[in-house]
């Protein structure tokens, strides 16, 4: 390749950067203004012009798999092998070096990564082996903790507890899970950073090797790192002054996991003669788009200052549409996906994004009601959720005493002190008398073979199943799946864990009450089965099969913390709400309503072509019925990048949204050439009724309820509707 096409297509700024000379760069930018594209294209030409070799190169990237999509797209630009390029996490990467100097960080060849379940559960075992009183001391809360600290560089030796007890037992227990870590050579994902920064530390000259090798460093998403991440970095980097960060304060959105922005600042100080370029053209997303993202950011204090602009033209405007209840903003949804379906749209250029994990649920229902497949990414389904399993495998027990699975699952979840060993016994004894767990304990109880703690244990767990189906099974399935998550400890359990993570696993479950509330049986087997057996399958059901297999075309459904440097020509933001999002703690608290703006602003930036933002008037949250106003979030963008979506059904109810109320005219809808309840023929649905248009000029969509096909989204343009 010739070297000048390194630059082809690119804008000045894009150049200048490109081609810079070796030296500290801060590339200062706001979203879809191609940082991550100079970012390769830097790398590229660094090996191509400056005779890099690929084994010099250090790419610092957000996830695995834009890890992954950057070394093919080095390898493609260059047109050659980078095996010797360094491309991954700060915590892949930290991974990597310790792999390769386990001894020089006093690690045991074979040692093992902790993932953060296993990390709780070792926590947990450490808390109870000090005869801690686990209500006091809550595993999540211990984890969180030793993260926390970690995350800052601070190994227990580093805290003074003198004069503070409650900090004096967190290091205990901190110091002796480590202990218990180091012995079993297990490193958990915040010791990956700590260790690899550490390794460094303590051994001058390999550093120095690395810092020899490492001549190109470059950082993608620079604004969300950690205290440690930037050491590392630091150490690795400020000996040879080639370090290039590209990022955006406005998109800092994990400052709750111990991000900090001012690393950004730091990084002009610490890092000598660093050139901050900015670029300000936006070629992602239409004007209307990014206008109204501009516009919705500016109510930030304190920021770094950036302008944004874009050659694309206006579009479509951003439709905001006022569902009646959270089922009707995820079947709009399905419906417009359908319609850009039918218009032969890619269904993997459409984005569904949320706030929170436990919203997909409903969208994922309406999504397998009008067939249209779809993968959540970066998560799981709602029905395969760590919690959401434990409860159905109650549920599933109390429908089903010889469900062996259910059993296994929840027989020591929460924790009541059976071990492994009575459990072995139990298994055991199910095996040689060729019955179910369940029967199993019962014969072993009655004919007195269980004894002891073993018996004890084991007998209350029985009973605890037996009446929590006695006192339930009178109930509605949502009572009934209320009572059993409160009365099995489960929600206690999850409670105590404190945290986002524990505040979304109670979420979730609550979600799951609501599931039940509104589950409606199929009519025709209502005599065969009951209604819990009902609802057990269906769960099953959407948890087995429902995801898109991966070569088929999928609408990605993901929250906006996960849709980081992600774009997509269609975008829906669902739920946002006045205590959603923003949501309900951070309205009080202005650095957290302002991680919550970033955030909002992350997700408009995502679309390019067409952005629907959705919000519900009413929303069943936690089994009950709440009323929500629309985010300020929307009150905050410009009119005039934004049109109100009505359908009939809401024009004949009293207007309740006030401001959007103006923008529905019928003028414009005059334009299309047909009417509100005018009959009209299509060529293969038949005849129906316009029920509501939205767009205006080429873009203009009309929706018409065909006679007994139901309704449907059309193009005007294309649809060719004949009036009857
Ligand atoms: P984010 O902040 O969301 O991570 P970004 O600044 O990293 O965004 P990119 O993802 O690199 O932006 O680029 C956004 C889009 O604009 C991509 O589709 C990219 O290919 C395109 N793009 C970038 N620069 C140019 C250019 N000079 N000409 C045409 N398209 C460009
Ligand atoms: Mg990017």
């Amino acid at each position: 390749m010739d070297v000048s096409e390194l630059l082809d297509g690119l804008n000045d700024q894009q150049r200048e950067i490109v081609a810079a000379p070796l030296q500290n760069m801060l590339v200062l930018a706001g979203a879809g203004s191609g940082k991550t594209r100079v970012l390769v294209q830097r790398i590229a030409w660094l090996m191509k012009v400056e005779q890099a070799s690929s084994h010099a190169v250090l790419a610092v990237t957000f996830t695995n798999k834009a890890a992954a999509e950057m070394r093919s797209r080095v390898e493609q630009v260059v047109d050659g092998n980078v095996h010797g390029m360094w491309v991954g996490t700060f915590h892949g990467l930290a991974h990597r070096l310790l792999r390769m100097h386990f001894q020089e960080a006093n690690l045991p060849q074979a040692f093992q990564v902790l993932d953060s379940d296993d990390q709780l559960r070792l926590v947990k075992r450490i808390i109870r082996s000090l005869n801690l009183d686990e209500k006091r001391w809550p595993a999540k809360q211990v984890q969180w903790y030793i993260n926390g600290k970690k995350d800052e560089g601070i190994r227990p030796h580093h805290i003074d507890t003198q004069f503070d007890p409650t900090e004096q037992t967190f290091v205990q227990i901190y110091s002796t899970y480590q202990q218990a870590c180091d012995r079993a050579g297990l490193v958990d994902f915040a010791e990956l950073l700590l260790r690899a920064h550490e390794l460094w530390l303590n051994n001058p000259v390999l550093l120095s090797h690395y810092q020899q090798r490492f001549a190109h460093i470059l950082v993608d998403e620079f604004q969300d790192t950690n205290a440690i991440q930037y050491a590392w970095l630091t150490m690795l980097g400020k000996a040879r002054s080639n370090v290039m960060i590209v990022g955006d304060d406005d998109q800092s959105i994990y400052g709750w996991r111990g991000a900090k922005i001012e690393n950004i600042q730091r990084f002009l100080k610490d890092f000598e003669q660093a050139k901050t370029i900015r670029l300000e053209q936006n070629y992602r997303s239409t004007a209307n788009i990014l206008n109204a993202a501009n516009k919705l950011i500016a109510n930030n204090n304190n920021r770094l200052g950036k302008e944004l602009w874009t050659q694309i033209d206006a579009g479509e405007k951003i439709s905001i549409y006022t569902a009646f209840n959270e089922i009707d903003e995820a079947r709009f949804i399905a419906g417009r996906i359908e319609a850009w379906r039918e218009d032969n749209g890619s269904l993997d250029q459409v984005a569904i994004l949320y706030r929170s994990n436990a919203q997909s649920r409903l969208l994922e229902e309406a999504l397998l009601q009008a067939q249209l497949p779809y993968r959540i990414y970066g998560g799981l389904r709602f029905f395969e959720r760590q919690e959401i399993k434990d409860a159905l495998a109650y549920m599933r027990l109390i429908n089903n005493r010889d469900d062996d699975a259910a059993f296994e699952r929840i027989i020591n979840t929460p924790t009541r002190g059976i071990g492994n060993q009575t459990l072995a016994i139990v298994r055991d004894a199910a095996k040689s008398l060729e019955t179910t767990l369940w029967q199993a304990c019962q014969q072993m109880l009655s004919s007195g073979q269980l004894k002891g703690r073993s018996a004890k244990t084991i007998g209350l767990f029985i009973e605890l199943i037996d009446s929590l189906e006695d006192d339930s099974s009178h109930l509605d399935l949502d009572q009934q799946a209320n009572f059993v998550i409160s009365n099995s400890g489960l929600k206690a359990m999850y409670q105590a864990e404190k945290g986002e993570r524990a505040e979304a696993r109670i979420e979730n479950l609550n979600e799951l009450v609501t599931a039940c509330q509104t589950f409606e049986m199929d009519p025709e087997l209502e005599d065969e089965q009951s209604q819990l057996t009902a609802f057990l399958t269906h769960a099953a059901l959407e948890s087995g099969e429902s995801q898109a297999d991966d070569y088929e075309a999928a609408v990605q459904l993901m929250t906006m913390h996960s849709a980081k440097g992600l774009e997509f020509p269609l975008v829906f933001i669902a739920g946002i709400e006045e205590g959603m999002f923003p949501s309900q703690q951070s309205v009080e608290d202005i650095s957290r309503l302002e991680e919550e703006r970033r955030l909002c602003y992350v997700g408009m930036t995502r679309a390019m072509n067409k952005l629907y933002l959705c919000h519900a008037e009413s929303r069943r949250l936690y089994g009950q019925e709440k009323y929500h106003k629309p985010s300020r979030f929307i009150r905050e963008l410009p009119e005039s990048c934004i049109e109100e979506i009505r359908l009939q059904s809401q024009v004949s109810r009293p207007a309740t949204t006030g401001r959007f109320s103006s923008t529905f005219t019928t003028e414009s809808f005059e334009n299309t050439g047909f009417t509100l309840g005018q009959r009209v023929q299509h060529s293969k649905f038949g005849e129906g009724v316009v029920l509501n248009y939205e767009g205006s000029g080429a873009q203009s969509r009309i929706q018409v309820n065909f006679d007994g096909l139901g309704s449907k989204w059309l193009v005007v343009a294309y649809a060719n509707l004949q009036p009857i």
